[in-house]
């Protein structure tokens, strides 16, 4: 069968031509530029080149950016002190929080001491629960990013069968209630898979769309995949290679090489649901911009569940 692949790198390109011009438009008009903020606490390489990767990517998009660090063994208090900070800041539009936090510091505490209002990385309950009742709110970048690959590729929704496999806040449980939601992307069946589902190849073989989101390489092969599935890859491990500048070569969830063959649509790892995935947490930036997300007209689609 020959496959398309979900070309997450060009649908990016497309979204964030789209924020620049209208950044573009809302300069001239006077009106200032959007402003994220982000706090980084701690070390870990790969936070900090995401970090790095999003202070890039605001200034390609004209937006304002502000990057505060705090050392590993910083406290608790000292990192909400500074989310008052920014929740206050009536420059700042929106602000994440990077994750993994160091382990003296709850994840709980620190999420829900984020103004709901600039909380776009979405994953304040006050974001998740409107999110879950399709109200105006922030639905996180990576299954943001996901939506609009689908919708970007016209792939149907309705009546289909979504397996989501992983369960994560980030990414597999939000991903699961957004493809059941009376809206497009969604209104699928929804089966939401995680480590403790038995024979999980009698479930993911069923998809008529796979989302795999586990974090370990190459875990779906092509025995767990239905003919004609579009399966879309979130994975992304960093695996020791010696002929790469970095060390380290970037891996997805799904065995590409075996799995894409079957396949419909396909998204690469990497080029796939990654930039995808940035671009996804500067449209919320852009939208946060707008003014208050939970004051913008309200669609009633939910009443219609
Ligand atoms: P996580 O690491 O928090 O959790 C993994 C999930 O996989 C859990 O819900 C667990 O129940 C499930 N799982 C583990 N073993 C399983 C098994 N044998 N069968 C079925 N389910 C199993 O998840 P996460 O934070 O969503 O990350 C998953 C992967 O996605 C990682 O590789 C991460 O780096 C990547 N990721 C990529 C992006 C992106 O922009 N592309 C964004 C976020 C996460």
């Amino acid at each position: 069968m020959s496959y398309q692949i979900l070309n997450g790198q060009l649908v990016s390109q497309e979204i964030k031509q789209f924020i620049k011009d209208q950044v573009f438009q809302q300069v001239a008009e006077g009106k200032k530029r959007p402003h994220l903020a982000a706090l980084i606490v701690g070390d870990d390489g790969a936070s900090h080149t995401y970090v790095n990767a999003k202070v890039k990517d605001c200034e390609a998009m004209g937006f304002s950016s502000t990057l505060r660090q705090l050392p590993a063994s910083c406290t608790e208090e000292e990192v909400l002190a500074i989310i008052e900070e920014f929740n206050h800041d009536d420059d700042i539009d929106g602000f994440i929080v990077q994750l993994p936090l160091p382990d003296h510091i709850s994840v709980q505490k620190v999420t829900d001491a984020i103004a709901p209002e600039k909380d776009v990385d979405g994953f304040h309950p006050v974001n998740i629960g409107k999110m879950s009742k399709n109200l105006p709110s922030y639905v996180s970048a990576t299954p943001l990013g996901i939506l609009k690959l689908l919708e970007a590729y016209k792939i149907p929704t309705k009546g289909r069968h979504v397996v989501v496999v992983g369960r994560s806040h980030i990414v597999g449980s939000p991903m699961s209630i957004l493809m059941g939601r009376n809206d497009y992307p969604g209104n699928a069946t929804v089966t939401l898979t995680h480590r403790h589902t038995q024979n999980l190849a009698s479930f993911t073989s069923q998809a008529d769309i796979l989302i795999v989101a586990v974090g370990i390489p190459s875990f779906i092969t092509s025995d767990m995949v239905k003919d004609g599935a579009t399966v879309i890859d979130v994975g992304i491990t960093r695996v020791p290679d010696e002929t790469k500048k970095s060390g380290f070569r970037l891996v997805g969830d799904v065995d590409f090489n075996s799995v894409a063959p079957k396949c419909a649509f396909i998204t690469p790892v990497p080029g796939g649901v990654g930039p995808m995935t940035r671009a996804g947490l500067m449209y919320n930036t852009w939208l946060a911009s707008q003014g208050n997300i939970f004051a913008q007209r309200v669609d009633n689609t939910f009443l219609n569940t």
